[in-house]
């Protein structure tokens, strides 16, 4: 039978399939072939003898938090209190694009919202991200349906405040905080994939870290999704080239604050 880990405890790992939950131990081979099942994972087990037969190839993986095949994280982006910090959400899109994960922006806090951010707000659908406003919750509720979602976002950007408003029981440990405790020495830590609106989320705060450094240039380059679209030239770096479109372009079709971002990730910085 074919189902998805939605939980390991040492070496159990809970498949949920055709809405039921099996308990299976993985095989031994997995430990030879340096395989450690991750929740996530789409597997092939016998659920006579509880045993996960095999791991089908993953479509993306994370280390922190470890989860694979994400169909999209959510990143909850606050336009105020805390700042709206265009660095965060670049480098965030940049990470979350280079692991073939679909990004989804959700703005917060726009009760303090600027005619500036709105520019920014629009600035990110008309590239092409999905975006919502925290107060979009009926909209918001419909993106989750056979979908593994892992949502992301600086502390105190709204994340729980958001999620009650999705779902008052959903009991997602989302902050950076309880994260890092929860790895410490007593207790350790398990990811877990909850039901939410007909799909899976993970209880477990996206990205703890990112890191630009295993990143190569032209990786940075085509995160940033607008930029093919504005200079034709495919090598062109968009740096000092003679031609560039995108540079061309800067202040009217591309957002100032993403081309210094993009410039800053090339730094490393
Ligand atoms: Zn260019």
């Amino acid at each position: 039978m074919q189902g998805r880990i939605v939980k390991i405890i040492s070496n159990d790992c809970t498949v949920l399939s055709d809405d039921k939950l099996y308990i299976c131990k993985p095989r031994g081979k997995f430990r030879k072939d340096n395989l450690v099942p991750l929740v996530g994972d789409i597997v092939e087990f016998d659920e006579k003898n509880n045993y996960i037969l095999e791991i089908k190839k993953r479509k993306n993986c994370l280390v922190r938090p470890p989860v694979s095949n994400i169909d999209q994280v959510v990143i909850i982006t606050s336009v105020k209190d805390p700042d709206f910090s265009s660095n965060l959400l670049d480098k965030l899109l940049v990470v979350i694009e280079y692991n073939n994960i679909k990004p989804i922006i959700c703005f917060t806090k726009l009760d303090l919202i600027s005619k500036e951010m709105d520019n920014i707000i629009d600035y990110y659908k008309k590239i092409g991200y999905d975006v919502y406003l925290n107060t979009e919750v009926d909209k918001i509720k419909k993106i989750f349906k056979d979908k593994l979602t892992v949502f992301t976002g600086q502390s105190g950007a709204g994340k729980s405040t958001l999620l009650n408003k999705l779902d008052e029981n959903l009991n997602l440990k989302t902050d950076e905080i309880s994260y890092a405790l929860g790895r410490g020495k007593h207790t350790t830590r398990h990811v877990e994939l909850l039901d939410l609106y007909g799909g899976l989320v993970a209880d477990t705060p996206g990205f703890s870290a990112i890191d630009l450094k295993e990143l190569s240039d032209i990786q940075i380059k085509d995160a940033f999704i607008e930029f093919e679209n504005n200079c034709k030239y495919r090598d062109c770096m968009h740096i000092n080239e003679d031609g560039c479109e995108v540079l061309k372009r800067l202040n009217n079709d591309i957002l100032p604050s993403r081309y210094e971002n993009y410039v800053k990730f090339l730094r490393r910085k």
